[in-house]
This record gives C-alpha cells, sequence and structure tokens, in this order.
C-alpha cells in the first residue's frame, strides 16, 4: 500500500469575487511536494446571479507547463492567441499546453453572464520537463461526452482525460504521458487501483468524503502519498468526486515567478522579455 504521509487543507480565498481554495501551493504544501504537479486552485461552489460579470481570467500569457481544467458546474469560455475559441460546459476538461507561450483567456460565456447559476471548477498546473518547455503551445476542449465514463460497475465511475484504464484510452495523447482522471463515487462505492511506485500520485477530494488506504478524508482536501508501495484502495462514505492522476517526476529545479514556470531565475527574465517584446504572438484583445 501506497502510505499516506499528509492530509492537506487548501488556503480560502477570492480572485475578484470568485471563492477559491488554493490547495497547491499553500501553506503547509509547497509547489515543489508534488513534482510535477505544480499548482491547484479549486473555486466554488458558487452561485452567480443574473447579470455578472462571470469569471475575471482576462488576457494573460503563460509559459513551460500544462494546465488542465475541470469543469464540474458552470461554463469556461477559453480564447488564446494561435486562434482557438472553445466554450466547455459542465463535466468537461480544458487541457492547454503552454509550451514556449501562448497568451489566453478564460471567461464565461455570454449566456452565463446574463442568466447566471452555479460555477464550480478546479484548474491544474503540471510541469513539462526542460526537454519540452519550448515545445509548441496546444489546446485541447473536451466536453462531457468526450471523456470516456469508465463504469466501475460498484456506484463508481472513472472519468477517464488521458492514459488507459481497462482496456480503455483517455482523449488526451499526454506529452509526458501523464494518466488522468475524474472518479465520481457513490457512498458505498469501493475501487482499489495500482500505481507504479516511481510515479507521483495527484489525489484531490473536491467533494464528499471517502476513506483513502484506511484513513478518512473529506471535502477539500489534497491527499499527498510517499513514494513506496503501489496500492490505493478507495472507499466513499459520502458520494465523492475526487480528481485522480499520476506522473513522472521531471526531478529538476522548479522557478516559478506568476504565469511562468521554468528551470532558472534567467529563463524567467527571459521569458518576461520575450513576451513584453512580442514573441508569445500576437496580443489577445478579450
Ligand atoms: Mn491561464
Amino acid at each position: 500500500m501506497r502510505t499516506v504521509v499528509q492530509l492537506h487543507k487548501p488556503m480560502y480565498t477570492e480572485i475578484g469575487g470568485l471563492s477559491t481554495w488554493e490547495v497547491i501551493p499553500s501553506p503547509g504544501l509547497e509547489m515543489e511536494a508534488l513534482d510535477p504537479f505544480l499548482f491547484l486552485n479549486d473555486h466554488g461552489p458558487q452561485v452567480y446571479p443574473p447579470n455578472n460579470e462571470g469569471l475575471p481570467f482576462g488576457p494573460h500569457p503563460h509559459k513551460g507547463f500544462e494546465t488542465i481544467t475541470f469543469i464540474l458546474d458552470g461554463d469556461l469560455v477559453h480564447r488564446d492567441n494561435t486562434g482557438y475559441v472553445s466554450a466547455i460546459k459542465a463535466g468537461g476538461v480544458q487541457w492547454m499546453t503552454a509550451g514556449k507561450g501562448i497568451i489566453h483567456s478564460e471567461i464565461s460565456s455570454d449566456e452565463f453572464k446574463q442568466k447566471g447559476g452555479n460555477i464550480e471548477m478546479l484548474q491544474l498546473w503540471v510541469n513539462l520537463p526542460k526537454r519540452l518547455k519550448e515545445t509548441d503551445p496546444g489546446y485541447i476542449g473536451l466536453q462531457a461526452n468526450d471523456i470516456p465514463a469508465i463504469d466501475l460497475g460498484v456506484g463508481a465511475k472513472l472519468n477517464l482525460i488521458s492514459g488507459e484504464y481497462q482496456g480503455s484510452k483517455g482523449p488526451v495523447n499526454s506529452l509526458t504521458g501523464l494518466w488522468m482522471s475524474t472518479l465520481e463515487m457513490k457512498a458505498g462505492a469501493g475501487q482499489r487501483f495500482e500505481v507504479d511506485p516511481s510515479r507521483q500520485v495527484f489525489f484531490y477530494v473536491t467533494k464528499g468524503q471517502v476513506m483513502v488506504n484506511g484513513e478518512k478524508v473529506g471535502g477539500k482536501t489534497l491527499v499527498r502519498f510517499g513514494t513506496e508501495g503501489s496500492i490505493i484502495t478507495v472507499n466513499a462514505t459520502e458520494d465523492a468526486v475526487i480528481l485522480f492522476g499520476h506522473g513522472s517526476p521531471t526531478g529538476e529545479p522548479i522557478v516559478a515567478r506568476g504565469p511562468f514556470v521554468m528551470n532558472t531565475e534567467e529563463e524567467i527574465r527571459q521569458a518576461w522579455k520575450d513576451y513584453q517584446q512580442g514573441r508569445f504572438g500576437k496580443p489577445l484583445d478579450h
């Protein structure tokens, strides 16, 4: 069994009126702790009234990593300066490779701004190793029905985003061999997973309550595992939704400054210069 070494509670803040739990990094859990998983923000649930301003994430750059955004409720319009415009609804996922540099916005649809509704979404940043930091930027928008929902047969469902499970394959071909899913479990459901000890496990309970390798884990809690053992057993004691993935650590230095994640301070300075001098491509007006 993989040992549970930490149950981590996020820190609450608001970003432009948006309820946000900062999971990684936050006091007690550094950005380096779960290499290659760098950053996780959990937004909502939060009801926006009619005629609202929507999400506050207008045009901004990124470089050196990938963002995976899980839209549990509400919607999210991604627009970037390579030309993608993509409105993803509840149950969908946005997977963006920032690579050598991209400018994008992440905002609500006009319909959501007019009608209002519930927002519930999470954004995870996954590092790219040095050999991929200059890769071309890319974006994949997945609606709920693009993601295989694997029935685990016991009131549990695994929505597979990348990698393989029980003969099914997720729609994203990860550059780094990342395996990523969301796990939805009804109270009473249980499942046993096997993850190679060389892989870092990412396991975050966004709602509900589960027992994980014998530890009771409530909502909005990240489970950090040790590096030995391969078995992870999950038993839901309440209906639960979990982000569950694993990946190979980069083993490289992490220098993260705002929207850029590189290996050295010099590379960060160069990234700002490249962005300011227009080498991330044309600006985005909204
Ligand atoms: Mn962004």
